[in-house]
């Protein structure tokens, strides 16, 4: 469920209509509904009820600090994988003690970092990493909280590209040598072992992946008590699923009930990391019509909707080929047309939908692209030097921007012509 609806033939994001905030902010313009976006993290964090456990939102899905500042506020933690994702989650006012750390590169620095602020746990994820680890924390002289992150060899049938759980993936540590680095972890000075740890992929539309790989942490966390290694926090990592299209992934409840389920009598904390389960349908990416054109060539004529939003702004359909439902901003009662929605870039990668039927749409008309709101503006970038969108969070009737449309100068901050002043 979501906060953008039409009332009579105008998409509104709560109390207001998308044209009036496009007009205002201009376009591509990310739109967020904030009572979407607490819905979703009530929805997800709500059903795990009195299971003992912290929800830490994963950064990287939707990073503006005006988001992470609502988790924040409703006890959430924050999952991040860089000394950046790090930065952002403190300025949004995350407790330290509610941060996770994953990813398979931390520099030293990152890591000094991290001592330095107090996190909850560091996701280690290989055996040298687990050694720069301990040299750093004893440079400090501080003890890091560390978990292994298993690889469960799990598939959790999802786009090869955000599937993580698979022994030929970088992530983790396979389960036996996994076990190995405990028993080493155990004998360094400043490392603390304070839980395991998994994240088995994105996008996931089945439970029983996740219950697979749970089952299989389970019997290594038995493994682990009975070598005496107390395992305190158990982190599950994130990847429930949303509909773009289709898909019917399941319900955030009826993913904890499972969850809880399979659970049985372990006692652990448990780390939920979700992303784009929360902030997913949360967001929209506000688009304009530039440009309609019919390119006949051959048997076949091909229509084309070229628009004001690119791959740079939001990369997943060039990347992973992903559905994004596309609806008028303004409903109109006009026949539907088979057409490619596509960027300026030049790139022919640069599409936002193929072969889509839409109503027939002309130059000045808004679009919306959903479901945009996890692994939109934070995959976005400057490629063709496009100023970045936009980023504006809707209360009710109010809206506020919550990161300014980039402007020229912001492109060339930081460069510099070889002798000369900087202008
Ligand atoms: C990306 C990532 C997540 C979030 O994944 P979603 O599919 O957005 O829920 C959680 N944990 C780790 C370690 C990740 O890399």
């Amino acid at each position: 469920m979501h906060y953008f609806q039409y009332r009579n033939s105008e998409l509104y994001c709560e109390d207001l209509p998308v044209r009036a905030i496009a007009e205002q902010v201009g376009t591509p313009l990310y739109l967020y509904s904030r009572a979407t976006l607490v819905r979703h993290f009530d929805a997800f964090d709500g059903g795990f009820g009195d299971v003992d456990h912290l929800t830490c939102f994963a950064v990287k899905a939707c990073s503006n600090i005006g988001i992470l500042n609502i988790f924040a506020g409703m006890g959430g933690g924050a999952d991040i994988v860089s000394g950046g994702e790090l930065f952002r989650a403190l300025k949004a006012g995350v407790a330290p003690d509610r941060i996770v750390y994953s990813g398979v590169g931390k520099t030293a620095a990152e890591m000094r970092e991290a001592l330095e602020a107090g996190i909850l746990l560091f996701n280690v994820e290989s055996s040298q990493e687990l050694d720069r680890l301990q040299q750093v924390a004893a440079e400090l002289g501080v003890q890091a909280p560390v978990a292994l992150r298993v690889n469960p060899d799990v598939d959790p049938k999802t786009h090869a590209y955000i599937s993580t759980g698979l022994a030929r993936n970088k992530f983790g540590i396979p389960v036996d040598a996994a076990f190995d680095e405990y028993l080493r972890a155990r004998t360094m000075a400043n490392i603390e072992i304070r839980g395991v740890s998994c994240h088995i992929g994105s996008q996931l539309t089945r439970v029983e992946p996740f219950l697979e790989a749970l089952r299989k942490l389970k019997v290594f966390v038995g493994r682990l008590r009975e070598e005496g290694i107390e395992i305190q926090y158990l982190d599950l990592g994130g990847g429930v699923g949303i509909t773009y299209n289709d898909e019917e992934p399941p319900h955030p409840h009826e993913y904890a009930r499972a969850i809880r389920e399979e659970l049985g009598g372990l006692t652990c904390t448990l780390i939920l990391e979700p992303g784009r389960v929360i902030v997913g349908n949360a967001g929209i990416l506000v688009t304009e019509v530039q440009y309609t054109k019919v390119n006949s060539g051959g048997a076949r004529k091909k229509r084309f909707v070229i628009v004001d939003a690119a791959m740079n702004d939001l990369s997943r359909p060039s990347l992973y080929g992903a559905f994004h439902e596309i609806l008028p901003v303004v409903r109109s009662r006009a026949d539907n047309l088979l057409v490619d929605v596509v960027g300026p870039i030049c790139e022919t990668g640069d599409f936002m939908a193929r072969d889509r039927m839409l109503p027939a749409v002309h130059q000045g008309d808004l679009l919306a692209i959903m479901s945009s709101g996890a692994y939109g503006f934070t995959m976005s970038s400057n490629y063709n030097s496009r100023p970045r969108p936009a980023e504006v969070l809707v209360t009710g009737r109010e809206f506020s921007v919550i990161r300014r449309r980039e402007q020229y100068r912001d492109l060339i901050r930081g460069e510099q012509i070889p002798g000369q002043e900087q202008s």
